[in-house]
């Protein structure tokens, strides 16, 4: 395994500091390293893999739509995007949508409408966006991208974007002018550090929205499909957004995104606005409409209540006996823990020491974004193996 990572430093783009596993397979919830060794997952691809690896069914939907038709352009249409199309408008009640191939892509569509809306309502441009956030690193995704640190040697990006603070109506309300046209936010901070936003927040924005005719995008790429415990993390709080953009688990893996509209935003993109030479593709589309199947017939939005509660009170427990740690937070199976330092090591020491695989989110966050079929005993086995970790840092 040694060499191949040195052979990878040689070659890959140093974008990213990479773990020094390489993976091979992975079965339910576990992850096997090219020499075999066993890893419990509690990192999820970064919350994409929602049901696991080798999932019931899922990689036959894959090879069948292989033997069929993995691509045919958006000139004509095929029977896996209607499908997909179909099941992702029923759960979401949303009334449109356009297939990406990932995240960062449903993002500029987002904004893009936005946009578009903006100029055809008295030349507006500006989009007030959020402190902490993240929408992807394209130069779009990244302007309404509120971390410097992603940012700073990028400039001049899209101009017109402003910044609030998140779960600070007032903020927001100091930004609006008559040249705004969108507000864009995450139901759920998930990179920033898993923030949840507040009743109150997310209903003055949803007032704010309709009083200023604006269109409000909410991004539930990381917080979507299931992971709070709710199809759409907006739906607890009974606001619907106007644009709505999801990816990471909708495809458990094969790469796919979309954002979806409703009301106004329905009828703004005309042919020749927006494309895409993948986007929805026969492949992906297959993957997802028994994404969205599984869902349901294996109620593992349940799941995510069930356990996620049960994570939540672990990880509460834990924050009582270690003085490190400031806060627990988060919904469903999308939590996060906050600790006085840095968990850089915690992390490595679970990956090389425990072969417990976990994610921070910011530097002094442990993210707990599981598959979302875990079990208690799963929780159980994660939780044995971070105390041991703790213990020794
Ligand atoms: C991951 C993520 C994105 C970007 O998605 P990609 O598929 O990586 O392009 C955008 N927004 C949020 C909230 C995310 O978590």
């Amino acid at each position: 395994m040694k060499d191949q990572v040195d052979f990878a430093e040689h070659l890959l783009l140093k974008t990213y500091n990479r773990y020094q596993v390489v993976f091979d397979h992975g079965d339910g919830i576990k992850l096997y390293d090219t020499e075999g060794n066993e890893y419990l997952d509690f990192f999820a691809g970064i919350a994409v893999q929602g049901l696991g690896y080798n999932y019931k069914g899922l990689n036959k939907a894959l090879k069948e739509q292989a033997d069929k038709l993995w691509h045919i352009s958006n000139y004509f249409y095929n029977e896996p995007v209607i499908v997909a199309g179909q099941k992702l408008l029923e759960i979401s009640d949303m009334e449109k949508v356009f297939f990406t191939n990932s995240g960062t892509e449903a993002i500029e569509g987002a904004v893009k409408i936005a946009k578009k809306y903006g100029t055809k309502t008295g030349g507006r441009y500006e989009i007030i966006a959020m402190e902490g956030s993240f929408h992807g690193r394209s130069l779009g995704a990244l302007s309404v991208t509120g971390n410097e640190h992603y940012r700073e040697d990028f400039y001049p990006l899209i101009p017109g974007i402003k910044f609030a603070k998140y779960n600070d109506l007032e903020s927001v309300k100091n930004l609006v002018t008559d040249k705004t046209c969108a507000i864009i936010l995450e139901t759920i901070q998930g990179e920033g550090g898993i923030h949840p936003a507040t009743k109150e927040f997310l209903e003055g924005i949803k007032k704010l929205t309709d009083e200023k005719d604006l269109i409000l995008i909410l991004d539930e790429i990381q917080c979507g499909m299931g992971r709070s415990g709710n199809f759409f993390a907006w739906q607890e709080y009974g606001i619907k957004p106007d644009v709505m953009t999801v990816a990471k688990a909708l495809g458990n893996g094969v790469p796919i995104g979309a954002f979806l509209t409703a009301g106004k935003a329905s009828d703004v993109l005309k042919p020749g606005d927006h494309g895409s030479t993948y986007g929805g593709n026969p492949l992906v589309c297959a993957v997802a409409s028994k994404v969205l199947d599984i869902f349901k017939e294996d109620s593992i939005i349940e799941n995510v209540r069930v356990v996620g509660k049960y994570l939540r009170e672990k990880l509460d427990e834990l924050a009582r006996s270690y003085q490190s740690i400031n806060e627990v937070r988060g919904k469903g199976l999308l939590l996060g823990v906050e600790f006085d330092k840095p968990v850089a090591d915690i992390i490595k020491s679970a990956l090389t020491d425990e072969r417990l695989v976990l994610i921070n989110a910011g530097s002094n966050v442990l993210r707990f974004i599981p598959p979302l079929i875990i079990s208690k005993s799963d929780v159980d086995d994660a939780l044995c193996r971070l105390k041991r970790v703790l213990e020794k840092i």
